[in-house]
């Protein structure tokens, strides 16, 4: 008997990492971004820097933010979350900053400017709300709101106050938004979250939980697929020897353990383009894609192998595969049941071989 233990040639299941994918993505249009940004900072300071004291030094600040957002940007050793809650917090200062120079520090009142800050900050608000939890962005927003109202306040209580209800109007405009883009934030993280639970459970009704190969209603899906498309696939069925004997030795459980060995085993054994499902109890069904009759053979000869090295105390581990090729005027009830004849033909013909029509 092979007493040789079954060897890990390659995992057939790569891992897509969604996450990294939208992190990269998101680090390139923050670049384009920064890159668009910079020289438009710089030409409103050259414009401005002797009309408006506030830009003529505030800006230089900005343009230094801006190469260092570029640089952590294109240095990848930095956590985009970092970067972004950094360029938020500044940029939130900055406007605030500004704010009150319009305020408190111009002698004259530009009340343009202070519209025009207001309409930027929603810019700001929205940004809060792609970057942060929508709890703490809701926060932020309302302490800026509440900020930017008091101090408003207090300045047009004491001067200018014939502004006084274009301010309020202005302040009450600011807080709505800030409501509704919470509002908004919270539908599409509610809506995300929803999604993920769907998704969790559509992938909870497609697999198998002992072997987490697919399953049969999957498996089904997918060969229904292959029909439609008309191309040459072979399907393996599998089914392990003696199995009620191994069970009624061991024990269920150990039944179980075996039942994920050989599943481990068939999975290791695949191309990429191919796949194993649990069919039920102890059988299996392969789907070999693009295939001739004489590759499948050879495939399902090299999967009966293998699973002869299965080193489960001194037992000879043994499967019978029925296999055939997909014909043209096939449907799923057709070609399953030719399978299932010719796993009935292996297992007559003595188990551990395989049989193809
Ligand atoms: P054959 O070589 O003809 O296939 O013989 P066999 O004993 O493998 O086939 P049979 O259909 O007589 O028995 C299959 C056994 O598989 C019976 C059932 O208790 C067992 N079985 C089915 N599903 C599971 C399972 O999920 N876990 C375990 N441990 N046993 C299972
Ligand atoms: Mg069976
Ligand atoms: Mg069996």
């Amino acid at each position: 008997m092979n007493r040789r233990q079954t060897s890990i040639r390659r995992s057939p299941s790569h891992t897509p990492d969604p996450l990294g994918k939208l992190e990269e993505r998101k680090r390139y249009m923050y670049l384009i971004a920064s890159l668009v940004a910079f020289p438009s900072i710089y030409y409103v300071w050259w414009v401005y820097r002797d009309t408006q004291p506030f830009n003529r030094y505030a800006y230089p600040f900005l343009m230094a933010e801006a190469l260092l957002w570029i640089g952590a940007l294109l240095w990848r050793r930095i956590p985009l979350v970092w970067i972004e809650r950094m360029v938020l917090f500044t940029i939130g200062l900055f406007f605030f900053a500004k704010y009150l120079y319009y305020l408190y520090f111009e002698r004259v009142l530009i009340w343009s400017e202070i519209e025009a800050i207001t309409g930027v900050i929603f810019i700001v608000f929205i940004l809060g709300y792609i970057i942060l939890d929508h709890r703490l962005a809701f926060a932020l927003t309302l302490i800026y709101t509440a900020l930017t109202f008091v101090t408003g306040l207090v300045r047009f209580q004491a001067r200018d106050t014939e502004v006084l209800p274009d301010f309020i109007r202005l302040q009450t405009r600011q807080a709505v938004i800030a409501l509704l883009t919470f509002i908004l934030a919270k539908v599409k993280d509610d809506l995300r979250l929803a999604q993920k639970q769907t998704d969790y459970w559509e992938k909870q009704a497609n697999i198998d939980h002992l072997t987490q190969l697919p399953n049969r209603r999957a498996m089904s899906a997918l060969i229904q697929e292959r029909i439609d498309a008309k191309m040459p696939f072979a399907i393996l069925l599998i089914d392990i020897d003696d199995f009620k004997c191994f069970n009624d030795t061991y024990g269920h459980d150990i039944g179980d353990v075996l039942i994920s060995r050989v599943a481990f085993t068939l999975k290791i054994n695949l191309r990429m383009t191919d796949s194993a499902a649990r069919w039920g109890g102890e059988e299996f069904l392969v789907l070999v894609n693009e295939t001739s009759a004489e590759q499948a053979f050879s495939l399902a000869e090299r999967l009966r192998n293998e699973v002869q090295k299965i080193d489960f105390d001194e037992n000879l581990i043994s499967i019978s595969i029925g296999g055939t090729m997909f014909k043209f005027d096939d449907d799923l009830p057709k070609l399953l049941k030719r399978a299932d004849q010719t796993l009935y033909a292996a297992k007559q013909q003595g188990r551990n071989c395989v049989c193809w029509q």
